[in-house]
């Protein structure tokens, strides 16, 4: 592997130039923040442990025929991956609610959405990610609405894949946050797809098992990761 400049760090990752054009090189990082990064730590483990939970699930929806940026690890917190020009976009989907929607609408913490509820959200920490309609993501020129239909109902297919996983290994699949990005004139999934930016809960506890328990201090949040990530690799 050959790994060239930095393209881009963000809060958890760093994206690395590889040495062919269409290529990066992702790292995980051990840190971990919230809060639109007011709240920050370095954990032990948890760039591993999020990038096998994120190479996993790649996986998973590959073979389900959901195109993502994943090409392969090259080692435990290094992902290789198609270069895609990113959406500044982040598509979440809902089957429970908890966090933002249940602090801004009258919805009660661990209540059903059937058919799951589509959020997107204009990516954007100095404006807090505001919420985006159709006409919006249209006028600021992210995407057709077309291509917003087309995004959708992958999203819809990629929470169909995971919640059935989850679901199998005795995890509630909560929400989740995903990105897209341009890779030719295809529109592909990217990002990662990890604890860091899912809600599970152990089944018929509502225990999280995800970013929430450093979010509020709700127990070892490694314990919690390594626990996810065990379970995915008893599954196989
Ligand atoms: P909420 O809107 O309730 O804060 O988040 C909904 C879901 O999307 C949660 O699973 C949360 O982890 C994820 N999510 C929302 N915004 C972000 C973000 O900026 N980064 C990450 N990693 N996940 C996010």
């Amino acid at each position: 592997m050959t790994r060239g400049d930095i393209l881009y760090s963000g809060k958890a990752k760093t994206i690395f130039l590889s040495e062919k054009p269409d290529e990066l090189i992702v790292s995980f990082r051990d840190d971990i923040t919230a809060f639109d990064g007011g709240k920050k730590d370095q954990l032990e483990g948890k760039g591993a442990s999020n990038a096998g939970v994120s190479a996993f699930l790649f996986g998973l929806l590959e073979e389900a025929g959901v195109r993502t940026h994943f090409i392969r690890m090259e080692d435990p917190i290094t992902m290789r991956v198609r270069k895609l020009n990113m959406i500044p976009l982040e598509v979440i989907v809902r089957n429970r609610a908890a966090g933002s929607i249940v602090r801004n609408y009258p919805f009660t913490e661990g209540q059903y959405f059937n058919p799951p509820i589509i959020v997107t959200d204009y990516k954007d920490d100095t404006r807090h990610d505001p919420m985006l309609n159709d006409d919006i993501i249209v006028a600021l020129d992210l995407l057709t609405h077309e291509e917003i239909d087309a995004v959708k109902a992958s999203a819809l297919k990629v929470n169909r894949v995971m919640k059935a996983f989850f679901d199998g290994i005795g995890l509630d699949l909560v929400d989740f946050k995903i990105e897209y990005g341009r890779y030719g004139d295809a529109i592909m999934l990217g990002d990662e797809i990890s604890m860091d930016s899912m809600r599970l809960w152990e089944k018929g506890t509502m225990k999280s098992m995800d970013k929430d328990v450093y979010r509020f201090e709700k127990g070892d949040v490694m314990e919690a990761y390594h626990a996810v990530s065990a379970r995915i690799t008893g599954s196989r």
